[in-house]
């Protein structure tokens, strides 16, 4: 090779001298000729991209022109005019290359601790060159590579190439950060051609003064923000207070080119997504050659700083960060967690509990994530009343529009009304045509309780075991789950009669497969035989949430509603929790058992946190229940929660949610299924789309219930950034329900999270 590189420099540049090859990743080799004059000359090599050394011409030349006061790469044309040079060797092999001027100067990483007025120097160099690269337009510069911090995403599944736990932990707290905080505002942010890779290898210093800058060769168009985003990544990785080395750098990068509010909330978590993948592909490359030493400079240093890093609250780095700009990140948090906590505890009745051990304060919701009082992004995976996502504009939109034009009652005429009502109706089969319009899930069931007694005369009502149907005295008097749980009387009022869960697991036709569902439905039909009294009805979820989110075996329902309605009986199903699409394969729960209810309750996703309630039933059925008492619900129905549910129905179907249920679900289950493998705490994993439990058992012969684990593994997790809760009967089933928005990565995130979680429980045990 040096022989041929030696004739390309004679003949192509009239150049002799001596020729060495230089650190770093690429061919690039230090010709230093008689008379002391240093080049570098670039081999092209496999990987290199047409057009790119011609974007690189442009940058460096752009940057020349605009009299930055730095040396800079420039090409020197062959004697052929050309800026590269290329040589047929004698077996027929094709050299190009590209000779550049030599940078003189230290890299950075090499020279003394860097003062104030050297990382304001960088600050404005780096604003100043990416405002002259902004008018750079070539198409070629749409591109993309390893580096390119738009797609740093692509590198997260690689976590599973690091082995130990702790360092694991850090990665994925900081792929959660990029994902959650800083991906949904790239694309909204000022974009031009970047330098790309502005490490502390490429920048030079002479004399604590910024001399020159190195290596075009990953520029391409980035939100500008990311230029800045690498070189505090790297340009800190030495500094004892990195985020106040970085404040000095950004409030001289700010008095040039003005960050907007948007880019410096991306900043922190650019700067620790770069490290990570750095480390990443650090750990990708030791398996190649361990050996090279370019290719880990960064590696422990990038470690130490993520390790910090991941020690503080992504809306701390953001004050830290914007120190010495005018911008004014996180401002009104309000009170902190623990303040609010005790206000609470002298204002609100206690019978209500803050979920977890350390409570949460969130400040704002997008999409599958809520961000606490320190800006910290978490997975949500349990709440399914934000189902089409936290905050959906669209949703928000519909509900600001209406609630600044109208909102009356029921008892006026408007649109929203009939239009919601309609379409609803179309989502149910065609016998479900009448509404009625409540504003909670409490409140509609009490309502398809006084149809049912209303329409049969009668008052007892079958309830599942463990069920939960709402928190008026009625309602706890029909749920198992309060009558028989804490606080709770522990027997059943005369009129309610409980029937077992049809529960494929701990049930007593367990592994009886197709015949459980007749099997459970048939309990009915003993329970009824026994009764004096007739029923009124049997009110059930289709899938059983409160329960331990139970799926009832095949046939179930079928046999039960035959029972029930010879009883003389209505059948209600409670799809407070399950409808809308929730589980990929129907838009209501009892479709999957080819039923059809005389009354269908629903409340949760159906105003995406805006209180609303239904309850749809036959015509016939509302004409019997309309006796000359008249109903009306002072909120029910109001055009206000109309234009909302109307907007809720258009995104789920714009955005496809219940086809992203069945495809994200389906993933979950199948990693769930693995971990099950894996661990012997998991006794049980079950679900439909993004309905799911785990239930956590300690002996799976005994079924043991795990309890205790069940609620270490949720506050564990909470650790992570990923919400979830416990439930059933035992407290010890994971209950996963989240916004129907979650992606293909939030699932696979969790997946290895629980699997390092409970890995991390036993051993510890
Ligand atoms: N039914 C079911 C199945 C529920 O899960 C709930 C709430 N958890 C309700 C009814 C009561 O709904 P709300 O809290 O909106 O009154």
């Amino acid at each position: 090779m040096p022989e041929n590189i030696k004739k390309l420099l004679e003949i192509e540049y009239g150049l002799s001298g001596d020729i060495s090859r230089l650190a770093g990743e690429n061919e690039n080799f230090l010709i230093r000729t008689k008379n002391n004059t240093s080049f570098v000359l670039k081999l092209a090599c496999d990987q290199t991209i047409p057009g790119i050394p011609e974007i690189e011409h442009l940058a460096v030349e752009c940057l020349f022109k605009a009299g930055l006061g730095i040396s800079l790469p420039r090409v020197i044309p062959a004697r052929s005019g050309s800026m590269e040079a290329c040589l047929l060797t004698e077996d027929h092999k094709q050299i190009r290359g590209r000779l550049l001027e030599f940078v003189k100067g230290k890299a950075w990483r090499q020279s003394p601790p860097a003062s104030i007025e050297q990382l304001e120097t960088l600050g404005r160099l780096i604003a100043r060159m990416d405002m002259a690269m902004s008018g750079i337009v070539h198409a070629g510069s749409r591109r993309t590579h390893p580096w390119d911090l738009t797609q740093a995403a692509r590198h997260r599944p690689e976590i599973s190439f690091i082995q130990d736990l702790e360092k694991r932990r850090i990665l994925e707290w900081a792929f959660h950060l990029y994902t959650a905080i800083a991906l949904p505002l790239l694309d909204r942010l000022p974009r031009s051609l970047i330098h790309g890779d502005l490490n502390d290898d490429n920048i030079l210093v002479d004399n604590s003064r910024v001399c020159g800058i190195l290596d075009f060769g990953d520029c391409l168009e980035n939100p500008v923000v990311c230029d800045l985003a690498i070189a505090l990544a790297y340009h800190t990785l030495d500094e004892e207070d990195p985020l106040e080395a970085a404040a000095i750098i950004i409030g001289a990068f700010h008095q040039v080119r003005p960050l907007s509010a948007d880019e410096m909330n991306v900043i922190f978590p650019l700067m620790c997504a770069r490290l990570a993948v750095s480390v990443i592909i650090s750990a990708k490359r030791r398996k190649i050659d361990p050996l090279r030493e370019s290719w880990f400079v960064s590696e422990q240093r990038a470690w130490q700083k993520l390790d910090a890093f991941s020690a503080i609250g992504p809306a701390q780095a953001a004050i830290l960060l914007a120190g010495r700009t005018n911008l004014k990140p996180y401002e009104n948090r309000g009170a902190s967690a623990m303040e609010l906590l005790k206000k609470r505890r002298k204002l609100i009745a206690p019978s209500i509990s803050p979920s977890y051990e350390k409570p949460l304060k969130f400040l704002h919701g997008k999409g599958q994530y809520l961000f606490d009082y320190n800006g910290r992004p978490f997975l949500d995976l349990y709440n399914n009343v934000c189902h089409v996502g936290h905050c959906h504009p669209k949703v928000v939109e519909a509900g600001q529009k209406q609630m600044a034009k109208l909102n009356t009652n029921t008892r006026y005429l408007y649109d929203g009304l009939t239009e919601y009502a309609e379409r609803l109706c179309d989502t149910l089969p065609r016998e479900l045509d009448t509404c009625f319009f409540v504003n909670s899930g409490t409140e509609a069931n009490e309502l398809a309780l006084r149809i049912a007694r209303t329409c049969t005369g009668q008052k007892d009502m079958l309830v599942v075991d463990n069920a939960y149907h709402g928190h008026t005295t009625s309602m706890i008097d029909i749920s198992p789950y309060k009558f028989m749980g804490k606080g709770g009387k522990g027997e059943a009022e005369p009129w309610v009669h409980v029937v077992p869960a049809a529960d494929g697991y701990r049930g007593r036709f367990k592994g009886q497969g197709k015949d459980a569902g007749k099997a459970y439905g048939d309990e009915i039909e003993s329970i009824i035989d026994v009764l004096s009294t007739p029923v009124a009805g049997f009110i059930t979820e289709s899938l059983l949430s409160c329960g331990g989110q139970v799926i009832p075996p095949e046939g179930y329902l079928e046999t039960a509603f035959r029972h029930v309605r010879n009883a003389g009986g209505l059948c209600i199903t409670d799809e407070v929790q399950t409808g809308f699409g929730r589980t990929g394969a129907c838009f209501w729960a009892f479709k999957l058992q080819d039923v059809v209810p005389d009354l269908v309750v629903m409340g949760k996703p159906m105003g995406n946190g805006h209180p609303m309630g239904a309850v749809i039933t036959r015509k016939e059925i509302a004409d019997i229940f309309a006796n000359g008492m008249e109903f009306f619900s002072t909120f029910g129905g109001n055009p206000v929660s109309c234009a909302i549910g109307l907007a809720v129905l258009n995104v789920i179907k714009e955005e496809e949610l219940q086809k992203n249920a069945k495809l994200i679900g389906k993933r979950m289950m199948e990693g769930l299924y693995t971990l099950k493998g894996k661990h012997d705490l998991i006794g049980d994993v079950r679900g439909l789309g993004l309905f799911m439990g785990i239930e956590l058992v300690n002996n799976r012969k005994t079924l043991d219930p795990a309890a205790r684990k069940a609620h270490e593994l949720v506050n564990l997790l909470k650790s992570q950034g990923i919400l979830v809760g416990t439930d059933g009967p035992f407290n010890n089933v994971i209950k996963i329900k989240p916004p129907m928005v979650i992606t293909q990565e939030d699932s696979d995130m969790f997946i290895r999270v629980l699997d390092d979680c409970l890995t991390d429980m036993e051993n510890s045990e």
